[in-house]
């Protein structure tokens, strides 16, 4: 990455030496299908076992629990039209938050259209669900419910245990977006009573488009993709095998190396919280202190625009992201922020920071010594800064 300061790591993160190494022998001389029977798509096939064996270890599942996919938005998509699908004559009632990613919400919203009825939970000024509402949200109807195991924007990890248990007593199907903490907490899916959960590879040091979705043995999930009988005839298509094996190798690595790898990005995240309050006026650090995945910051300045700042930082070679909705071309604030009930000019001056394993102290130090001249140069051509929120803060 040379110079660069790469600090989006909940975006995506870079491919781990030792998974690429496990990779590239499947894009090359073993390339065959590994549905085949002669030797070179064998050993295709054994690797995809392997690498099964290996996420299903690191989540606490059996192997034949574990479904290939092309990632953390086709798995939560499987999991929420499978189980509407597969339900929908128990019920057509759907519980969720309103801060879960858009493979999620996108999804509930074409199941609106269908007849189905969602509701969406609101979250508390930190990002936490309510446990009681949703306890009160369950209707005779509800088949579903699916809240996200830690926030990509703010790190406020859900009580997804206390949400399980419950979906449990009541007989309801729990799903998990764990795409953020895979890898980098614990996710034990018996302790924490989960049905189904989404896992992305890119998140964890591993390939981008593969990913794998949990699925409790017994679950009613209908099958998402129609095709081949590959994935014990739920998940069809060909075997992405060198993605596969990357995602196995990912998750191999993050058994062993999460309690070192959270130590340090916890240890940069203090740096950085402490660094930037001391430093910088008029900031927020959205999301909960205390129950936030290590890798995750995410900070509002006062009068300040995301994409500005990021534009900066990316000028003094850092990369950053906004709670804004860039992605989409939209110029609406953070649907995330919005629902912890901050005003339009706030959430529009985020700024996520979300550390990785690669990551140094002289980094953060870097970081620290350009983000404050980076908002005062901001706020000083800051109408909204100089004037009213000036007046507001007062
Ligand atoms: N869910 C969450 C919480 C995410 O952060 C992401 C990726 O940003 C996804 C789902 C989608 O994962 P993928 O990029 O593998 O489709």
């Amino acid at each position: 990455m040379g110079d660069i300061i790469y600090l989006d790591n909940a975006a995506t993160t870079p491919v781990d030496d030792g998974v690429l190494e496990a990779m590239l022998p499947f894009l090359k001389d073993k390339f065959g299908s590994a549905s085949t029977l002669y030797s070179i798509g064998r050993e295709a096939r054994e690797a995809v076992e392997v690498a099964r064996e290996n996420v299903a270890a690191l989540i606490g599942a059996k192997p034949e629990e574990v479904y290939f996919t092309s990632g953390g938005t086709e798995s939560d998509n499987w999991a929420i039209f499978g189980v509407a699908s597969a339900k929908a004559n128990k019920g057509k009632h759907i519980i969720t938050s309103k801060i879960e990613h858009h493979a999620v919400l996108e999804s509930c919203h074409a199941l609106e259209k269908q007849g189905y009825s969602v509701t969406y939970l609101g979250v508390d000024e930190n990002g936490f669900v309510d446990v009681d509402e949703l306890k009160s949200a369950i209707t005779d109807q509800t088949i579903l419910v699916t809240i996200m195991h830690a926030n990509n924007e703010i790190g406020t990890i859900e009580p997804v245990e206390e949400i399980g248990k419950l979906c449990r007593e009541k007989g309801i199907h729990f799903h998990s977006d764990t795409v953020q903490t895979i890898g980098h907490i614990p996710v034990d899916v018996d302790a924490m009573n989960i049905d189904s959960l989404a896992i992305s590879a890119h998140k964890l040091y591993g390939p981008k488009g593969i990913g794998a979705m949990y699925i409790r043995k017994g679950a009613r999930v209908e099958r998402f993709m129609r095709g081949g009988g590959q994935e014990n005839n739920k998940r069809a298509g060909t075997h992405n095998v060198p993605g596969i094996v990357g995602l196995g190798k990912a998750a191999e690595l993050a058994k062993v190396r999460m309690p070192e790898e959270s130590e340090h990005t916890l240890k940069l995240r203090g740096m950085l919280i402490e660094g930037i309050e001391s430093r910088i006026k008029d900031v927020k650090l959205n999301g909960d202190r205390v129950k936030r995945i290590p890798n995750n910051t995410n900070f509002s300045f006062t009068g300040v625009e995301g994409e500005s700042m990021i534009l900066l930082m990316d000028m003094n070679g850092i990369c950053v992201s906004s709670g804004s909705a860039c992605t989409s071309g939209s110029l609406d604030p953070s649907h995330v922020l919005m629902a912890l009930g901050m005003k339009h000019e706030q959430a529009h001056g985020s700024l996520r920071m979300t550390l990785g394993k690669e990551n140094t102290e002289a980094q953060i130090a870097k970081v620290l010594d350009t983000l404050p001249g980076i908002v005062q140069r901001l706020r000083e051509m800051s109408p909204i800064y100089m004037t009213g929120a000036e007046c507001e803060r007062e």
